[in-house]
């Protein structure tokens, strides 16, 4: 197989490790939830159609949890997240018990946290991290809360202060909130610079001013998930000008892929990265060491 091409086939992505050099990939991105929860999720998504009611965005892995992680084993997808994230109050402290027993039972599985702002939080996060938690997730989008808020200012010198990197969904894609966009998290980066960020969905659409956050803080990255692929290249394709600042950063880019709610094989997310053109070197960066280094993965979690 051409590593110019890519995987077609989530058969192939072994082979594309091989022909990069990698003992598999670190895939930063992806969701493992509480059955109800993920139920709801897909709940949602099926309710977006296009005018002659098929879906917009027709989940690939809707399947048990079972055969979803086997799917990632089989692909030498070696080291994943479970990202949950709470809509309210109330909610991120039971979301943070169910990754850390999902996490215990699958090794492999990063262990995962969140947190919503609420007088609690500090605590939480604080008993999540003395656990073993590796990484965060926010979601500004659902979570429609400003990542300013003062009750989230000991959370964030904590994560600061631990270096564990926080994976934030800030950018206004697909859908805007009130808290998207890039000023509310410059506001949190100007405030803790040495937050170790990781942009969900490559900040876009808003890819530009995001772009330029990480170029500004070395400790701010961004993820791959669901950019350049054939879906958002038709809605919010990345500026193509842009990518020689990628090129030149293969330090902060970091594989994502938000499996398994996403409407293509995996494979074509590897590929979508892969027809960048930007080299082995990069691909190596971006779909492994990055992901070894941000997770603080050992050689007990690794092949
Ligand atoms: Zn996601």
């Amino acid at each position: 197989m051409a590593v110019s091409s890519g995987p077609r086939e989530d058969d192939s992505v072994p082979a594309f490790c091989d022909a990069v050099g990698i003992p598999g990939i670190v895939d930063i991105h992806t969701h493992f939830m509480p059955d109800r929860m993920l139920r709801k999720v897909w709940g949602w998504f099926d309710t977006v159609r296009h005018g002659d009611g098929s879906p917009v965005w027709p989940i690939a892995y809707r399947s048990d949890e079972r055969t979803r992680l086997a799917r990632l084993r089989t692909m030498r997808v070696c080291a994943f997240t479970s990202l949950n994230y709470p809509h309210k109050p109330g909610m991120a402290q039971w979301l943070n018990e169910w990754s850390a027993r999902f996490a215990a039972d699958n090794p492999d599985c990063v262990h995962s946290a969140t947190f919503f702002p609420e007088p609690e939080a500090d605590g939480y996060v604080a008993q999540a991290l003395e656990r073993g938690a590796r990484v965060f997730k926010v979601h500004l989008e659902v979570g429609r809360y400003d990542p300013r808020d003062p009750l989230l200012d000991p959370v964030w010198r904590r994560l600061a202060d631990t270096g564990v990197p926080v994976v934030c969904h800030a950018g206004s894609g697909p859908v805007p909130g009130p808290f998207t966009g890039p000023e509310p998290l410059a506001a949190v980066l100007n405030a803790y610079p040495g937050l170790v960020a990781v942009i969900a969905h490559m900040g876009g659409p808003e890819y530009a001013e995001f772009l330029q956050l990480a170029v500004r803080y070395p400790n701010v990255h961004l993820d791959t998930t669901m950019t350049f692929t054939d879906f958002t290249d038709g809605i919010q394709p990345f500026p193509e000008d842009l990518l020689p600042v990628l090129a030149a950063h293969p330090d902060r880019v970091v594989f994502g892929s938000d499996f398994p709610n996403i409407p293509h094989p995996y494979a074509h997310q590897v590929q979508a990265v892969v027809r960048l053109g930007l080299g082995d070197e990069w691909l190596r960066a971006v779909c492994y060491d990055n992901g070894v280094r941000l997770l603080r993965l050992g050689s007990s979690t690794l092949p």
